[in-house]
């Protein structure tokens, strides 16, 4: 599949509505994200039997051109074995859309080309084993690009080829208006499920004009932007953006409904150690669990959307945290976890938010001690436990929040830099993204003393660092 390529002034985003499918549709929805699971994991022990047997043809000493034919992963390939053999492994094909088990096929065609990939060293990172089937309980979706796909004017409805008019939980006003005025196109939905609740994510091509709200303050504002565990965000202004009043709810009743299902017979029994049939019981309780944890989900995504925004509208430079590395964020304690996806989470918003608006963000260095130094007089300590809630410095006496030092420090960088940014950045007509290192002069050896740093060492490296940048 060819990826899209807006016109320029236009970006693709998404547009996510709540469904609320009758029976009926319900029933539409489960069979043909099924069918999507089904053709993936139909077509993957098909790529892997024929791998296997070919290898075992080979040790017999069958020569090359009498093997069994090679199965390839390229989507096409993978279509036209699946549409010779749809009617002898699936014979009700029909009752699904093609387009579902197009989505199992498409998502099987990239996992195995990660797969050989990383066997192969053309992929970096974490190495990808042979692709999982997909079980039952794994999230279903199926992704529409042709045929009837619209948002009804009436806002409560949206239509998808072969499910029909499905009933939206919430209003389609937003994106329904944008349609009728031109500034918006369709290009593809995906229908899925989370916690027993169907949704549908329209991907669309935007026209994004960059037309900062008449409340933005004047120009020059620097925010630095510090993700915290007690806060949702500390900024370097001082204000502490406070977790969302649900969000603490949801988590106080999310532990007590995992503390239910602990008490309750699962499916793992840890006296014998081995596998046993789960309760009802459990099964009820392990379901509002789930349901729970989407709900923890959704109202966290909200308060960083209206954050992120605010943030891209009302200030000209944001700062934020380089991210944490993939290892640190699995932790067991949940509150711990979110915060520590909170940096990609702020970077990923601000990243296209900024280009919306105009604005500019920076991502601190990886090595820069934002906690540890001093907003003040910029002497960094040794050692910072995480129980330290404030901040004392033993050279000039300064005492803070933890947070909002961290958060100064990283507002302090970019003041310290002289901002030499492209055409595009100065005018404001595009976010340009880079990291940024304290300057060398007056700043206390701390950890980074020891690599190469300095404005001007960041600066040679302009074209590197970049990490994207929207033109409009
Ligand atoms: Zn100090």
């Amino acid at each position: 599949m060819k990826r899209y390529e807006p016109p320029a002034g236009w970006v693709v985003q998404a547009y996510k509505f709540a469904l609320d499918p009758g029976d009926t549709q319900t029933g539409s929805l489960r069979r043909n994200t099924g069918a999507a699971r089904f053709a993936y994991n139909h077509m993957l022990r098909r790529v892997g039997a024929v791998q296997a047997q070919r290898a075992a043809e080979a040790s017999y000493g069958v020569s090359e051109a009498d093997l069994t034919p090679w199965q390839g992963w390229s989507l096409p390939d993978l279509r036209r074995t699946w549409n010779e053999i749809k009617q002898w492994v699936a014979p009700w094909w029909a009752a699904c859309s093609k387009e579902a088990f197009n989505t199992g096929l498409a998502n099987l065609s990239a996992a195995l080309g990660n797969w050989h990939a990383s066997r192969t060293g053309a992929r970096k990172g974490r190495r990808m084993g042979w692709p999982r089937p997909k079980r039952k309980q794994a999230q279903r979706s199926a992704r529409f690009t042709t045929g009837a796909i619209r948002v009804d004017p009436g806002y409560r409805h949206v239509v998808l080829p072969r499910l029909g008019r499905i009933r939206t939980h919430e209003s389609t006003r937003k994106l329904a208006r944008r349609i009728r005025a031109g500034t918006a196109q369709i290009l593809s939905a995906t229908v899925s499920e989370t916690a027993g609740r169907w949704f549908c994510s329209f991907q669309v091509a935007v026209r994004r004009d960059h037309n900062r709200p008449a409340h933005a303050p004047r120009a020059g504002r620097v925010v630095g932007v510090d993700a915290g565990v007690k806060h949702l965000a500390v900024l370097s202004t001082g204000e502490l953006v406070p977790n969302p009043k649900p969000f603490n709810a949801a988590l106080k009743k999310l532990g007590k409904a995992q503390r239910r299902a602990a008490r309750r017979i699962g499916p793992y029994d840890p006296a014998t150690r081995s596998k046993r049939t789960a309760s009802k019981r459990w099964q009820r309780a392990q379901d509002a669990v789930t349901r729970l944890h989407a709900t923890v989900a959704a109202v966290r995504a909200d308060s960083w959307h209206r954050l992120t925004t605010r943030l891209a509208q009302q200030f000209d430079t944001v700062v934020v945290e380089h991210l944490h590395v993939a290892g640190m964020i699995r932790n067991r304690k949940l509150a711990r976890s979110l915060a520590d996806a909170a940096p990609a989470t702020l970077r990923r918003h601000l990243g296209y938010k900024t280009g919306w608006y105009g604005s500019i963000l920076y991502v601190a260095d990886r090595w820069y001690p934002s906690s540890k130094t001093c907003s003040a007089c910029k002497t960094a300590k040794p050692k910072l436990s995480l129980a330290e809630r404030t901040f004392n410095c033993t050279t000039c006496g300064l005492s803070l929040d933890r947070d909002v030092n961290a958060a100064r420090n990283l507002a302090d960088l970019v003041r310290h830099v002289d901002l030499e940014l492209p055409g595009d950045a100065k005018t404001g007509r595009g976010a340009y993204v880079r990291s940024v290192r304290p300057a060398p002069a007056g700043w206390a050896a701390g950890d980074e003393a020891s690599r190469p740093s300095g404005v001007n060492a960041g600066r040679q490296r302009t074209a590197a660092d970049r990490e994207f940048t929207f033109t409009h």
